[in-house]
């Protein structure tokens, strides 16, 4: 063996695994004791111990006995957003301290019968409201590139665990940038598929129109071969796709008609924003950025000028819809069907009040009365209504562009990770920070962030990718020949 296995992804690991190179039940020790000597970075809520070593042993016999998918073995852990029979799910608010679910969540449960071992459940913020993993109720997570600063979020568990080797891969879930930013503060790539081509099921709701599921790994071939497994039609979900089961590996590799080995992306439109290119953009993130885009431009495709003038109205926009959807989501919280109940109480009310009031933190609060203020009655057409208008719009500003190119490509967020505690007193401050993944969500288009380089202090920057509606093989292509001709994506912190 000449590389340690933590150093391994997820395509290399399976292919180490079908030499018999290596067992899963090694891999899983291996990681399963990083994960007790990383404990500082908080990444981890639950871990699985025992459990994560029979599950390796079971995936090893399968392969054994030739049965194994391109999945079987391989550790990964869950964003603690999905609920699990196996371990607690607390969402990171101490509304569901010690929840147990008496089901697996779809992506959970398709992971699962494909073979991965679960290492267990990642940090993340507060029923996934926040940018920057401060909004959990109990540990901020701390970047492996600098324990100083934020990791993202809100899938900032699942972001620093692959960015510390702890994993080859996570899943995330992304409402307004929760896969696409953490990724992008810890130098992994991830990738948000179009609304509907995972299932929702399971998945404790935020927004729903906005959630999606997806995963966070090394490379874009890992978060292929994840993507495949993890989506497809699941009748418990309303706004599931119906379409047959995609292999999004394959889709990666298929050469583009023209293509040749010097240029794999010849004949590829790449529409530049004018508006994610801002004065204000930090200039150690424009410069990756621009440099990823000579290096697109250098494998064959072409850059062409193209505008999304509502970029600026995403961020009001986003922050009516997804209060308002929060405010009803989270009325299930009530005290009474399960999760925390408040301990001394006059009546019912009382009861709920007390409940919700030690049970929420901050900004779940913040976002609860907001919701509930944009949907009330003299209320509803000012505000909420007046999003939803905006919101279509913001979808036909795509629609104009991918006239004109096949992909989107600009700036994940406005600048490197900050540090820990920076926009912690300055909600709208986090809120602003958002503005280049916004639009992509309300349009429920398909996203990516790739590896781009490094900015101020050292810190990754990460270059968003955004395709039209169920392009995620063309993002898959485009970022895998990124990756092919580069190594951003290969770096990995200071002694990991
Ligand atoms: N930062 C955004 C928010 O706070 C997005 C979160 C997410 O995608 N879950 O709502």
């Amino acid at each position: 063996m000449t590389r340690a296995l933590h150093q391994m992804g997820v395509a290399e690991l399976g292919r180490a695994l079908q030499d018999k190179a290596v067992s899963s039940v090694e891999v899983t020790q291996h990681l399963l004791s990083r994960i007790a000597t990383h404990e500082h970075l908080g990444a981890f809520l639950a871990t699985a111990g025992d459990a994560a070593l029979q599950q390796a042993r079971a995936a090893d016999e399968r392969r054994a006995s030739g049965q194994a998918t391109a999945l079987t073995g391989i550790p990964i852990a869950h964003k603690d957003i999905f609920v699990t029979s196996d371990l607690p799910t607390t969402a990171g608010s101490r509304m569901l301290q010690g929840y147990r679910s008496p089901f697996d969540a779809t992506v959970v449960a398709r992971l699962g019968e494909a073979g991965v071992v679960s290492l267990g459940k990642l940090n993340c913020d507060e029923f996934a409201m926040g940018s920057a993993n401060e909004n959990s109720a109990y540990a901020p997570v701390k970047n492996p590139w600098d324990t100083g600063r934020v990791p993202g979020g809100s899938s900032g568990g699942s972001a620093a665990a692959v960015a510390a080797r702890l994993l080859p891969a996570s899943t995330g879930t992304d409402t307004g940038g929760s896969i696409r930013q953490p990724a992008s503060f810890c130098g992994i790539t991830g990738i948000k598929p179009t609304y509907g081509v995972c299932s929702r099921y399971g998945m404790i709701a935020f927004a729903s129109s906005l959630d999606q599921a997806g995963p966070m790994a090394r490379s874009a071939e890992d978060c292929a071969l994840l993507l495949s497994a993890m989506s497809g039609f699941d009748e418990r979900d309303s706004t599931s796709a119906q379409r047959p089961p995609q292999d999004f590996h394959a889709q990666m590799l298929q050469p583009r008609e023209g293509a040749s080995a010097g240029q794999p992306l010849k004949g590829l439109r790449i529409g530049l924003p004018r508006e994610f290119f801002p004065e204000a953009l930090a200039q150690d993130v424009n410069g990756a950025v621009r440099a990823a885009l000579a290096e697109l431009e250098k494998l064959g495709a072409t850059l062409v000028d193209v505008s999304l003038p509502r970029t600026e109205l995403s961020i009001p926009v986003y922050y009516i819809i997804a209060p308002a959807e929060a405010s009803s989501n989270l009325s299930r919280f009530d005290g009474v069907r399960y999760g925390h109940r408040a301990s001394q109480y006059g009546d019912l009310m009382d009861m709920y009040k007390k409940t919700r009031a030690e049970g929420f933190g901050p900004e779940v609060k913040r976002r609860i009365m907001i919701g509930t203020y944009v949907l009330s009655h003299g209320y509803y057409d000012a505000y909420y209504l007046q999003a939803q208008k905006l919101r279509r719009m913001i979808a036909d500003d795509f629609q104009a562009c991918f006239q004109q190119c096949d992909l989107i490509a600009g700036p994940v967020a406005p600048t490197v990770a900050w540090k820990l505690g920076d926009k912690g007193g300055d909600p709208v401050a986090a809120y602003l920070a958002d503005i280049f993944t916004l639009p992509g969500s309300l349009a429920g288009l398909p996203g990516m962030s790739i590896p781009a380089g490094f900015g101020e202090g050292g810190m990754p920057v990460g270059l968003q990718l955004l395709g039209n509606y169920f392009q995620e093989g063309t993002l898959l292509h485009a970022a895998h020949a990124f990756q092919q001709a580069t190594d951003w994506h290969q770096r990995a912190p200071a002694g990991i």
